[in-house]
């Protein structure tokens, strides 16, 4: 069995007293506390933070993470950040090839994962994301994209796949409130794994291969049922604790 999953990405939100604020209800929830058993949970916060945030959650079951990192170890890459560097800050995830990296970086897949090995590298779980644009949806190209997008980071990490995450986010369903029903998520997620069971049937069966893309309390539970949707990277309804308890009860 594979352990449920709920990982946060704040994106680019957030302040010192909004941060503190939120994790200090998170902690203060029982319910939200005992429902966390099992579950693997996660914030993935902006660089400047990491440090209150992964200080507020020291003593929790709930992991700190980034949202992006260099595919390079140290050196003269102004603005970047390392992997080595998120690990000072007790990073356990980070988040690599998100839709808005791919869009607005210009990340191409083999960025991609060469990010994700240098995560490998420093011992920090790498949540992959891959997922089409409306556009590609719309002409019947989600397999196609999603595949070519796994296949790159499968051709880097050989052997270490199992200790990746892997995010489904079809671009269109990011923040729109659209989402793709239950059965079609699966069918992605289906083929996901069995492109990942070509290359390591073991591997395949442990790696968990989250869903993103305006997953709220209302539609989590439904999304989740299914049998290779194995938890979720959640925008918008990690910016709020409430959401983020109603989600996490939800599951
Ligand atoms: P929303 O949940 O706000 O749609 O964002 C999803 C996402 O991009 C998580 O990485």
């Amino acid at each position: 069995m594979r352990p449920l999953t709920i990982i946060g990405n704040w994106k680019m939100n957030g302040s010192l007293a909004a941060n503190q604020q939120l994790i200090e209800e998170l902690l203060s929830s029982k319910d939200f506390l005992a429902n966390l058993q099992g579950v693997r949970t996660g914030l993935c916060v902006p660089y400047p933070y990491l440090s209150q945030v992964s200080q507020l959650l020291a003593k929790s079951s709930i992991a700190c993470g980034a949202q992006d990192v260099s595919d390079h170890p140290n050196g003269a890459y102004t603005g970047d950040v390392s992997a080595k560097m998120l690990q000072d800050f007790a990073c356990q995830y980070v988040i690599v090839g998100h839709s808005e990296r791919r869009q607005f970086h210009q990340e191409g897949d083999g960025l991609v994962a060469r990010k994700a090995k240098a995560c490998l590298q420093a011992n920090i779980t790498p949540i992959i994301c891959v997922g089409e644009t409306e556009a590609e949806h719309d002409d019947g190209k989600t397999l196609t994209v999603v595949r070519r997008q796994l296949q790159a980071v499968l051709d880097l990490l050989q052997g270490q796949i199992a200790s990746c995450v892997i995010a489904y986010e079809p671009v269109w369903a990011i923040g729109t409130g659209k989402v793709p029903t239950p059965a079609q998520a699966q069918d992605v997620h289906r083929e996901l794994r069995l492109q990942l069971a070509k290359f390591d049937d073991e591997a395949a069966s442990k790696v968990a291969i989250l869903y993103g893309g305006s997953l709220k309390p209302d539609n989590a539970k439904d999304l989740l049922a299914m049998p290779d949707i194995d938890g979720g990277l959640v925008g918008g309804a990690s910016l709020n604790a409430k959401d983020f308890l109603a989600l996490c009860q939800a599951c």
